[in-house]
């Protein structure tokens, strides 16, 4: 069966005045319809460079990613992209914010504006619909910026280290709320983040980097065996120190 994101043998070099930096270095790894991945790394060995790689905003140097099959330049799939900054306008109501995505590609019919409503919905925020982002908390907003991604009903959700500039409790939370709300609408998600036990407690699998140039040093499958698994509830797990020290382990290991 064909996986939904397959990368083969990627490799990128950025390309300045000042030289060259090698940012990733033969990166293979599929993803299947509906996982959950996180990616960990030293900081600077490549984590953002492959996130913008597999949405098309840069192109390897070497190598293919296919979305569905096809190279992802000519896919048709729709990438959602959440970052650490929230990036909800302040002079526009929460409901105008999360239809900014469908008016920009001028798919704002009654049909994608329900399905907006659904989530507001579903998802606690209807009665903050003609609030100004400010007006949220932290977590509020990342729930707020998700749905905003969710409303263009991406076949991929790409995060780079969306929690990490939430303080410690709201992130927990934070993090708990989003990868449940992801699980609940079956979409298939790359978590970037340099914290291990998030990535542990969310993912299927984790991808474990090496610093600069970045290559995967081992890709580790997580098996929390409970009913209803949660991201709070997966660390309370007894295998999860197992698996904390395994990847850290790999982490910070030099050769
Ligand atoms: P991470 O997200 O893992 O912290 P990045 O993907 O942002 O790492 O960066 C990987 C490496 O590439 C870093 O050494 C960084 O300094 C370098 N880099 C990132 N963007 C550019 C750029 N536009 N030009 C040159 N070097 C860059
Ligand atoms: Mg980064």
């Amino acid at each position: 069966m064909q996986s939904l994101l397959e990368l083969e043998d990627v490799t990128y070099v950025y390309h300045s005045i000042n030289g060259e930096t090698y940012a990733l270095s033969n990166i293979s790894f599929q993803v299947e319809d509906g996982e959950f991945i996180a990616i960990v790394g030293p900081s600077g060995c490549g984590k953002s460079t492959l996130l913008s790689l597999i949405s098309g905003l840069l192109t390897p140097e070497s190598g293919t990613i296919l979305l569905h099959g096809r190279d992802i330049k000519d896919s048709k799939t729709d990438i959602g992209y959440m970052l650490q900054k929230d990036h909800l306008f302040e002079w526009r109501t929460i409901y105008s914010n999360l239809k900014l995505g469908l008016e920009i590609q001028k798919k704002d019919t009654p049909e994608n504006r329900k399905h907006i409503d659904e989530l507001l919905k579903s998802y606690g925020l209807s009665k903050f619909k003609n609030a100004k982002p400010s007006q949220l908390s932290g977590g509020m907003r990342q729930r707020a910026a998700l749905i905003r991604t969710l409303a263009l009903n991406p076949g991929l959700l790409l995060l780079d280290e969306p929690f990490s500039a939430l303080d410690y409790q709201t992130r927990l939370s934070v993090c708990d709320d989003i990868a449940s709300i992801i699980k609940k609408e079956h979409k298939t998600a790359i978590l970037v983040t340099h914290d291990l036990s998030e990535a542990i407690s969310v993912a299927d699998r984790v991808i474990v980097l090496t610093k600069r140039p970045g290559r995967i040093r081992k890709i580790v499958p997580i098996q929390i065996d409970m009913e209803e698994r949660t991201p709070m509830k997966s660390r309370n797990a007894p295998e999860f120190k197992d698996y904390f020290n395994l990847i850290w382990k790999e982490l910070n290991n030099d050769d």
